[in-house]
């Protein structure tokens, strides 16, 4: 519930406002010690999961490790079964069978987990004549600040098919030891005409976000581009791959930095990737602690929001009708179609999505009242969307009421909140194509402070809560 500020507030006058306040001091001694262990094991998540396919396939593996069962085959699923359901290897189910019939409705949590970043052109290696240096070339991916890459140690994480059909995974930047990448900024000494008058949104231009990659030559002296050859040949000695495979890869570039505490009192985790792994990692955790729900519970992580959740992987698609459908596969249902809306229609969701918690320094951008505070609970989004509301999934007060009785009956810290002033800005989720099966849904989740950038905020005492929030979402009746 909102915690209370006021002190011995007696009065009746007293208790008709709300206001909110820092939920550290309403952490019960007890769990005093789990808001740590939760940290640690978020920030272990983190570091290995910088990618969706990595995210993935550790939210796979972890479920697999609590019992959870690839959905494909499974007939007469019951209450207390565990499922799941991975496709394209980015997007993944993962299921709890309630004692309800499905016709009733399911709870559901909607995350995603990839994030913005920068990936490699299909055609990146080059050599810079001039300067013996080859580069990589890359495009960005979701809402970067582009100057935010420069000179910020990078690590490459790639995913390969080559000629034959064979796959590989890379990751080059994240083991001790090994080399990092880095945009290389223009020095202060030389930037005053080529930079500093430019406007800070193209400080960085897209087409300048070029990775050095190498600096030796190798090969006969008078074979043209030594240096690009220097680095076709380390990676196919290595990896086994040639320039032309480029083409059918995946390389994201992260950045090379692990997650830690931040703040004298470690109140804060930073790291690279919270939006919107944060809520993934903490609906993942609520869905293998919650009691044996009635209704059948369902934590979704998908793909590509950050480019407008687009894509077979990603909200948009018909992920969720094609998951239903296996779902009523895996009872031994008929597949009806109307028994498959009826659950869709009588479905509760949360939209999982991370907001942006009040940064000190830029105050203006928010009108404070209805702005969200990093540390003072999970954050109620009723809609996202830019100027007039415009493309929001605006939820319904019918069910905002219903969580919000959840929330307070089990004394777990919210908030309602906007994201910045009207007209500021703005974003959207996944709760636009949630709400198109007929659900109810709000978008809920952790206030973060520098969304987006390659190292965001996230109060501890927020993941902690938003845990709990999601465990008592899974239970909810
Ligand atoms: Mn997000
Ligand atoms: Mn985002």
């Amino acid at each position: 519930m909102p915690a209370k500020k006021r002190k011995g507030g007696k009065n009746k006058l007293e208790k008709l406002a709300f206001e909110r306040c820092n939920s550290w001091e309403a952490v019960p001694k007890k769990d005093a010690k789990f808001v740590e262990e939760l940290s640690c094991e978020y920030k272990a998540f983190l570091d290995i999961g910088k990618t969706e396919r990595e995210a993935a396939n550790i939210i796979v593996s972890m479920a697999k490790a609590k019992g959870f069962v690839d959905i494909e085959g499974v007939k007469g699923a019951k209450k207390g079964d565990k499922l799941f359901f991975i496709y394209r290897k980015k997007v993944v189910a993962l299921i709890v069978m309630g004692s309800d019939p499905l016709e009733k409705g399911i709870n559901l949590i909607g995350s995603h987990i990839d994030a913005p970043r920068l990936d490699l052109k299909p055609n990146p290696l080059y050599q810079d004549k001039s300067t013996d240096l080859a580069l990589l070339r890359t495009h960005y991916y979701g809402g970067v600040k582009k100057y935010n890459w420069a000179n910020v140690p990078l690590a490459l994480h790639g995913f390969v098919v080559k000629g034959d059909g064979s796959e590989i995974h890379i990751i080059i930047g994240e083991a001790p030891g090994d080399p990092v990448l880095i945009i290389p900024d223009l020095e202060p000494h030389l930037y005053h005409k080529a930079q500093a008058s430019r406007k800070l949104s193209e400080g960085f231009k897209g087409e300048e976000l070029r990775i050095v990659v190498a600096n030796k030559a190798i090969g006969n002296k008078k074979m043209a581009d030594r240096v690009k050859l220097w680095v076709l040949n380390h990676l196919n000695e290595r990896y086994g791959i040639i320039e032309e495979d480029f083409c059918s890869a995946e390389f994201e570039v992260v950045p090379a930095l692990k997650a830690a505490d931040v703040g004298l009192d470690r109140s804060f985790v930073g790291a690279y990737g919270q939006d919107d792994r944060v809520c993934a990692f903490t609906s993942m955790r609520a869905l293998f602690d919650a009691k044996v729900p009635k209704r059948t519970c369902v934590a979704l992580f998908f793909d590509k929001e950050e480019i407008g959740s687009t894509g077979s992987t990603g909200a948009e698609s018909f992920f969720l009708r094609n998951l239903m459908g296996k779902l009523f596969r895996a009872v031994n249902k008929p597949h009806d179609e109307h028994a498959l809306w009826d659950s869709m229609l009588n479905s509760h969701a949360l939209s999982a999505d991370v907001t942006g918690a009040v940064n000190p320094i830029f105050k203006d951008v928010h009108e404070m009242s209805n702005a969200p505070i990093a540390g003072r609970g999970i954050v109620f989004s009723k809609y996202t969307g830019a100027g007039g509301k415009f493309a929001a999934s605006d939820a319904n007060p019918e069910f905002v009421g219903k969580v919000r009785r959840l929330f307070n009956s089990k004394k777990i810290p919210w908030q309602s909140a906007e994201l910045g002033k009207v007209d500021e800005g703005g974003g959207g989720t996944i709760a636009k194509f949630l709400a198109r099966y007929g659900m109810e849904v709000v978008d809920c989740g952790p206030g973060l402070i520098s969304i987006h950038t390659p190292y965001e905020l996230t109060s501890k005492v927020d993941l902690y809560n938003t845990y709990r929030a999601y465990k008592a979402f899974f239970e909810m009746v």
